[in-house]
């Protein structure tokens, strides 16, 4: 079985080769990196659908895409689907920068947050969606040197590090990432 993975992401699409592997062994994730649709979607679904739909008119192969972000309840669900571009860029460590300024004054048991992550998986057959939601707080300050963007502020439930200090085979054992590629690997694996 044969996939497009709608990412110009390397961090993604790691995280995805081994999420699958384990679960999917049979597949073949194959990365496309097309013109970047405008992604004027207001949700996560709704990106995810843009990503995934544009890899699929490009390619007429089974493409799906993820999109994902950080939402911090004190904040409003923020920055939510502007997580990539929370500072104005791209550059993680300017977006994870302004998240902790704006949340300086924040005790830490008011920092809850959750990481989020949606595939779209287009087909000719339709569309379906996977979500993942992993719980945890922003840390007060940045800590670890593995993972991506905020990885490095996000202190996972039940753990006092943060999600760049895990091991990268834990991470992507309890990931938001995880959880919504598994739920793609049981929807494919039952065909
Ligand atoms: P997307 O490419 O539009 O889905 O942007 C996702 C953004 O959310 C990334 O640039 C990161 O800033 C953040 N993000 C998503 N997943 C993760 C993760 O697993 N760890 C850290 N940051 C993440």
């Amino acid at each position: 079985m044969e996939l497009i993975f709608a990412t110009g992401n390397k961090h993604k699409l790691a995280e995805a080769e081994f999420i699958l592997g384990l679960s999917l062994p049979q597949l073949k994730l194959l990365p496309h990196e097309g013109p970047e649709p405008v992604e004027n979607g207001v949700t996560f679904l709704e990106n995810a659908a843009i990503k995934a739909r544009a890899a699929f008119e490009a390619t007429g192969q089974p493409s799906f895409a993820d999109d994902s972000g950080i939402c911090v309840e004190v904040m409003g669900g923020s920055p939510g689907i502007f997580s990539a571009i929370w500072a104005g860029g791209r550059d993680d460590a300017v977006n994870r920068q302004l998240l902790l300024d704006q949340l300086t004054d924040i005790s830490s048991e008011h920092r809850t947050a959750s990481f989020v992550c949606t595939i779209a998986l287009v087909e000719a057959s339709g569309e379906t969606f996977f979500t993942g939601v992993w719980s945890g707080s922003v840390a007060m300050r940045v800590s670890g040197d593995g993972g991506f963007g905020y990885d490095p502020v996000f202190i996972p439930e039940g753990f006092e590090v943060t999600a760049a200090e895990l091991e990268p085979e834990v991470k992507s054992s309890l990931s938001h990432r995880a959880m919504a590629m598994n739920q793609m690997a049981s929807f494919l694996s039952k065909r």
